[in-house]
């Protein structure tokens, strides 16, 4: 089965939140992109509407002017006086100024019928564009290119008596200062356009240069502009078409400072997810690897000591608790290697004398026979067996006979070494394994026990118990098969103590040959 450790889920994790996180900032910003665009668009068409509504207002209020104009009574009848007997155009011209000279109008001309300029004669250009423009006797309103810029041009005729004696026509400027302090206004830029040429604009740069759109966009100086045009109310192709426009280069700085934004929160935030997530693996990882760890060594059969460490989550508690377990068991491991320590001293100790019994002779031997070698020394065997203590026990008891017992062991240990080895074989059988320099050395050393036991007897119930013991020595050589060498050596003490006890008793007697490979288990000889 496919294993996928935990780590590799909180990494996989982070990746997710970092690709999510990174989604929604890259889909925010497209969103927003929309938006501004969206905006800026919707932004470009009010303000065209605005514009379309006031300059419809303006001419609207233009007309008015015209239609006052043409409906004083006054000026009506100077007009009927002018045109029809032929009167001087000059009191026309004075009572117009003294009664419309405050209208808010940038130029006014009063023509008759019959083509004749009675107030404006200077405004030929207006003259000729209204005779072109609005050729019958109707009101009407026109744009025109006059010689000072575009202009609005508001009709009205003048009737006496219900006949047409002429018409007044009052215009308002479109020029430089009219753009500027629209541009001013709506903080856009205005481009006045004839034959895809920019004529005049709030934009000294793109006087001149050619009006040419992409995707709705005027580039100018490699700045795109949004633009819309504006509505000029029956204009031809002979008057040139206003457009309102904004730089996208604000909106490019809008956009560039919102992608700075995001970038900045995406790059935070990933930093931020993966710091927090290193933090969560670190976290999690180290108490989990400590325990794995210290869970492989229990599996390999040690205990091995577990710092406890400050609790600050359930991982830590976790594993407290297993250093709490580890520790019972290395207590419980400590009360049972104890108990098997002692187990294992028990098993090799004789109860009553406290000398090592039989169990443990055949460990002995080689360790010590390899030292001596080394040491250039032999490795030598006592058997001692207390003299008739059969009549010991006969005539002072069997608890007499064990004080005895002790008494010769304790014997033993007082006189031995700590590199001798004591055994109390069985009975009052008694045997030493140590390594000597030579047989003088060890038949001395049996001599001692020998005259020690003799001239020590046992104080029991007023009594003394006197006792002797009779000892076999013999000695092993180095040897590959140690089993056969040692039990020719405990063979060769044997009989050498059997001799002892058939000389007599209370003596040594040492087996003059060694213990080694050479004879079959034969005795060579021994001596008294
Ligand atoms: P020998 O000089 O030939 O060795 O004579 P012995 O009497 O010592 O030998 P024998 O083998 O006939 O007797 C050994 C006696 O040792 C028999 C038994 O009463 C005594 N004995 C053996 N084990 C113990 C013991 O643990 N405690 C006591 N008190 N006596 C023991
Ligand atoms: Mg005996
Ligand atoms: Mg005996």
């Amino acid at each position: 089965m496919f294993f996928f450790g935990y780590r590799a889920r909180l990494v996989l994790c982070c990746m997710i939140l970092i690709l999510f996180l990174s989604g929604t900032l890259l889909y925010s910003y497209r969103y927003f992109h929309n938006v501004i665009l969206h905006e800026t668009d919707s932004h470009v068409l009010r303000l065209k509407q605005i514009l379309d509504a006031h300059l419809a207002s303006d001419r609207s209020e233009l007309q008015r002017y015209a239609t006052i104009v043409a409906g004083d009574l006054r000026l009506r009848e100077y007009m009927f006086v002018v045109t029809g007997i032929g009167g001087d155009s000059q009191a026309l011209s004075s009572l117009y100024e003294r009664q419309f000279g405050w209208l808010p109008i940038d130029r006014k001309i009063i023509l008759a019928n019959d083509g004749r300029v009675l107030i404006g004669r200077k405004y030929k250009d207006l003259a000729s564009a209204i005779q072109k423009q609005s050729p019958g006797k109707q009101s009407r309103i026109f744009y025109f290119e006059g010689k000072t810029g575009l202009e609005v041009v508001a009709v009205a005729a003048i009737k006496y008596r219900e006949e047409v004696m002429g018409k007044v026509a009052v215009t308002q400027l479109l020029d430089q200062d009219w753009l500027n302090a629209n541009k001013v206004i709506t903080g856009g830029q205005y481009f006045l356009e004839m034959n895809r040429t920019i004529t005049s604009s709030t934009l000294k740069e793109s006087d001149g240069k050619p009006f040419r759109l992409e995707n709705g966009r005027l580039n100018i100086n490699k700045i795109p502009y949004l633009v819309q045009q504006i509505d000029l109310y029956g204009n031809d192709k002979n008057t040139p078409r206003l457009w309102f426009g904004i730089s996208e280069a604000k909106l490019d700085s809008r956009l560039e400072q919102h992608q700075r934004t995001i970038l900045v929160i995406s790059v935070a935030g990933i930093i931020g997810i993966m710091l927090v997530g290193m933090v969560i693996i670190r976290n999690f990882s180290r108490p989990l690897m400590k325990l794995m760890s210290i869970t492989r060594k229990v599996a390999g059969g040690e205990l091995p000591h577990m710092e406890k460490s400050r609790v600050t989550n359930e991982f830590d508690v976790l594993s407290n608790k297993f250093a709490e377990m580890l520790e019972a068991l290395r207590n419980k491991q400590d009360e049972i290697d104890t108990t098997h320590a002692q187990l294992e001293i028990s098993a090799i100790t004789d109860t009553l004398t406290g000398l090592y019994n039989r169990r443990c002779l055949n460990e002995i031997f080689p360790k010590l026979l390899a030292e001596a070698e080394r040491e250039n020394r032999k490795v030598f065997a006592i058997v001692l067996d207390l003299d008739y203590f059969k009549k010991v026990n006969d005539t002072f008891g069997h608890i007499a006979g064990d004080k005895c017992l002790v008494h010769f062991s304790d014997i033993l240990k007082n006189e031995s070494r700590t590199n001798d080895y004591l055994f109390r074989l069985g009975g009052e059988e008694f045997l030493i394994i140590m390594i000597a320099e030579g047989i003088e050395s060890a038949t001395d050393f049996a001599e001692k026990l020998r005259s020690a036991t003799d001239s020590n007897p046992v104080h029991f119930d007023d009594c003394l118990i006197h006792f002797t013991v009779s000892g076999g020595i013999s000695y092993a050589e180095p040897a590959a098969q140690t089993d056969l060498v040692f039990k020719k050596m405990l063979s060769y003490a044997d009989i050498a103590l059997y001799e002892a006890k058939g000389a007599g008793r209370n003596r040594i007697v040492t087996s003059t040959g060694p213990a080694n490979n050479a004879d079959k288990g034969e005795v060579l000889y021994l001596e008294s």
